[in-house]
């Protein structure tokens, strides 16, 4: 079988990997970022100008595209590639996480999760297996593991019994993709959507922030044998510490030849320490919720420009940037832009912050080549001034 995971090279002084990862729409260069398509669009921005930005892999968020369109229409359409017309790798989230966060009257039991959706309220229940067919539907080249995801703080006794049943949903829908992969699933997918047999399928380590716990879900996820890993529950309102400990303690368990992806993060800062630390895979709403409050992305931090200072700055958002917005708009074009609410000066702002994201991860692939990335991380960290930009929305 064809090695669908390569780790090119590795850096000197840190766990930083630089990978390639296939899928069967296409290469993904690791590190990684992954721009989140919610409703089936990553907002404000054509599947054509992600391929300019260089974007080679979105991902699609299940419960969104559950509720809204609904399944029969992707399904009608042939899945998700085709509806939105990127042609590139898609991740899908198992829908898990919004169902927990976003979804009302929630019943969590063994068999799954019954809600009500948060736009009309209509009833629905998933389970490990329905999480995998939906995914499966969606034509997506990698699926996550439906997993319970715990809020921060939370005991350690909920903590313990949340990951053991995160495992126990894990192997299910191992199980699930193990019988229905060899054959493709006809009357899930149409021929167009991808065949279950070339798609992936990573499981999630949970825990919170406990050590022994997630340890234990690193060890017990990695035992079912999954084409990768991600680690969950982390970026949910936890102190930045936690969430790096949280990595520390799973990442030794993980296997080198695998992808690890860490999951819903994070500012700049976070993510190449993240990478530091032996992480592959990131998506993060920041670059695209934050550009419609104004906020860009520099390498000196973040600036909004919506303040009065960039009322006559003829500068562009950052100097030397190659984005579209930075080679033909000023600040003050731009916030004035901001300030009438003109759909453009959202859209420049969501181009330059995808273009800093995609453009730091490319950095970081070529300074883990160098073997310098560990100085270029700590140089990155320190210059970034740390503004609390997680708070905003
Ligand atoms: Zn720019």
């Amino acid at each position: 079988m064809q090695k669908y995971f390569e780790c090119l090279a590795t850096d000197r002084l840190s766990n930083a990997r630089r990978g390639r990862l296939t899928t069967a729409h296409g290469a993904i260069d690791t590190p990684a970022f992954m721009p989140v398509g919610t409703q089936g669009s990553v907002k404000g921005v054509s599947p054509r100008e992600l391929h300019e930005l260089n974007a080679q892999i979105i991902l699609g968020n299940t419960y969104h595209l559950f509720v809204r369109p609904g399944l029969h229409v992707i399904k009608h359409f042939g899945g998700l590639h085709n509806f939105m017309s990127w042609h590139g790798p898609v991740l899908t989230d198992s829908g898990g996480y919004q169902i927990f966060s976003l979804a009302k009257l929630r019943k969590i039991t063994e068999e799954g999760a019954e809600f009500q959706n948060h736009i009309d309220g209509a009833r629905a229940f998933i389970s490990p297996e329905i999480a995998m067919e939906i995914q499966t539907l969606l034509g997506s080249d990698i699926a996550m593991a439906l997993d319970e995801c715990v809020p921060y703080p939370c005991d350690y006794d909920y903590a313990a019994q949340s990951a053991e049943m995160t495992r126990r949903w894990a192997k299910r829908c191992r199980d699930w993709k193990r019988r229905n992969g060899q054959t493709g699933t006809p009357g899930l997918a149409d021929s167009s959507t991808r065949r279950l047999g070339d798609s992936m399928l990573f499981g999630i380590v949970q825990g919170g922030t406990f050590e022994d716990l997630r340890k234990e879900s690193a060890q017990a996820i990695v035992n079912l044998n999954f084409d990768g890993y991600a680690i969950g529950g982390v970026s949910v309102g936890e102190p930045e510490e936690e969430m790096m400990r949280a990595v520390e303690w799973a990442e030794p368990f993980l296997p080198e030849d695998k992808p690890r992806y860490a999951m819903g993060l994070g500012t700049p800062p976070q993510l190449l320490k993240l990478i530091a630390r032996g992480m592959d895979m990131f998506d993060c709403v920041l670059p695209t919720r934050l550009a419609r409050n104004g906020t860009a992305f520099t390498a000196a931090g973040t600036i909004n420009l919506k303040n009065a200072e960039f009322i006559l700055d003829k500068n562009p958002i950052e100097e030397n940037c190659t984005c579209d917005a930075c080679r033909e708009f000023s600040r003050g074009y731009i916030r004035h832009l901001i300030k009438v609410e003109e759909i453009l000066g959202l859209r420049l702002i969501t181009l330059h912050n995808l273009h800093f994201y995609l453009n730091l991860m490319n950095q970081a692939r070529a300074e883990i080549e160098k073997g310098t990335f560990d100085q270029f991380c700590k140089a990155f960290v320190a210059d970034y001034k740390t503004r609390d930009v997680l708070g905003v929305e």
